[in-house]
């Protein structure tokens, strides 16, 4: 299905790609940049990579990435967690890595760092999070893809979960990034096709703590990188298309060991109590231009107010049914847009249920 235009010799590549490496590994170091994408540059290391601790700091210019002025560029990478690398195989690794300035301070797109902290803090809670990232692949004139050129596709119906020619685009690209994030070792949890055509969404988790911004992160960049090869774009974008056209969330589906509990019901009522106090400071973390996206429409909640309830997929959090039923288990926070940052979602989430130490 790759496009005729985009040149793409993955074919080729393979010859290339079973070539011995003489003893040496392939780290491709990755990082968030300044405008919530992702940058990656790799690295060779004399041996295999056992732990973390063997793989040494790193830095880039930052002037050519928003993250830092020409006359003080450099920005250090601080690897944090490493994958198997599905595209190289072998002993390559993908090496996720936080952003540090030369003073030592977190770079000011480092969410995870404070992130870290809190979840640290509150590791007692024992925090999973479980996260539904949707996503829209667009053609090369940033149309989505299989789209009618300079037109529409029949109204929303029969694409949701579609089988079937004309139903669903790209399947290929999902199945690739599936088997991907499975060969690195991410936690994905399944994936299904989504109400707007050729909008997708996978899961991850649950995972507990930071590892799960780690990990979807990860999953993100693995998806642009698949998509590259079929000469598709990956957006975020929460609404893409104005209109009678879903946009995309990240749902946020959290627990804790209270709430896993029997009658653990107590404990998430507790937590509605202070997410709804909160509303203004998650949303403002919660994602770019969600407001386009959440108008109450389209299995959304208002931007402005916070409301929870059983089953209601057009509240601020849906209770599942099974969890009332259970009275113990998880909820899903509705309101994160897909280009949301994991980091700053578990980060407020845990501060919001748990408060923040001081020191
Ligand atoms: P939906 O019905 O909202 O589409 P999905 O099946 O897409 O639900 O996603 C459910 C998510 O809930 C999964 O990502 C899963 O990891 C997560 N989840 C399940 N149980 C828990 C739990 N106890 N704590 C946190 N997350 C959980
Ligand atoms: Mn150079
Ligand atoms: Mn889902
Ligand atoms: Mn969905
Ligand atoms: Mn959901």
């Amino acid at each position: 299905m790759a496009s005729s235009t985009i040149i793409s010799n993955t074919a080729n590549l393979q010859k290339y790609l079973q070539l011995p490496q003489n003893g040496k590994i392939i780290a491709e170091y990755v990082w968030i940049d300044g405008s919530n994408g992702l940058r990656s540059k790799c690295k060779t290391m004399s041996k295999k990579v056992e732990k973390l601790e063997d793989l040494s700091e790193w830095n880039f210019d930052g002037s050519s990435t928003g993250q830092a002025p020409g006359d003080n560029s450099d920005v250090y990478l601080r690897p944090v967690a490493y994958y198997p690398d599905p595209f190289r195989l072998g002993d390559n690794i993908i090496v996720m890595c936080e952003t540090y300035m030369s003073d030592g301070s977190p770079n000011a797109y480092n969410f995870r760092h404070d992130a870290a902290i809190i979840l640290k803090q509150h590791s007692a809670a024992e925090f999973w999070f479980g996260l539904e990232q949707e996503y829209t692949l667009l053609d090369e004139f940033g149309w989505p893809y299989g789209w009618p050129k300079n037109g529409f596709p029949a109204p929303q119906g029969p694409y949701y979960c579609g089988v079937g020619t004309g139903k669903v685009f790209c399947r290929d690209i999902v199945e690739a990034h599936y088997k991907a994030c499975l060969y690195a070792g991410i936690e994905i949890s399944g994936t299904n096709a989504e109400v707007m055509p050729a909008q997708w969404e996978f899961q991850v988790g649950p995972c507990p703590d930071i590892s799960l911004g780690d990990q979807l992160w990860i999953a993100r960049f693995l998806l642009h990188r698949v998509a590259e090869e079929f000469g598709a774009k990956v957006t975020f974008a929460p609404k893409p298309i104005p209109g009678d056209w879903n946009g995309a969330g990240l749902h946020s589906n959290v627990s804790t060991k209270d709430t896993r509990a029997d009658g653990g019901m107590k404990a998430i009522e507790a937590a509605m109590e202070k997410l709804s106090s909160r509303q203004k400071e998650h949303m403002a973390v919660y994602g770019s231009d969600n407001q386009l996206r959440m108008t109450g429409k389209h299995e959304t909640a208002s931007y402005d107010k916070f409301t929870w309830g059983v089953a209601n997929r057009g509240s601020s959090v849906r209770i599942p049914r099974q969890v009332a039923a259970d009275n113990k288990g998880y909820f899903e926070d509705r309101r994160p847009a897909s280009n949301a940052d994991p980091y700053q979602i578990t980060g407020i989430i845990a501060e919001t249920m748990y408060g923040k130490v001081e020191g």
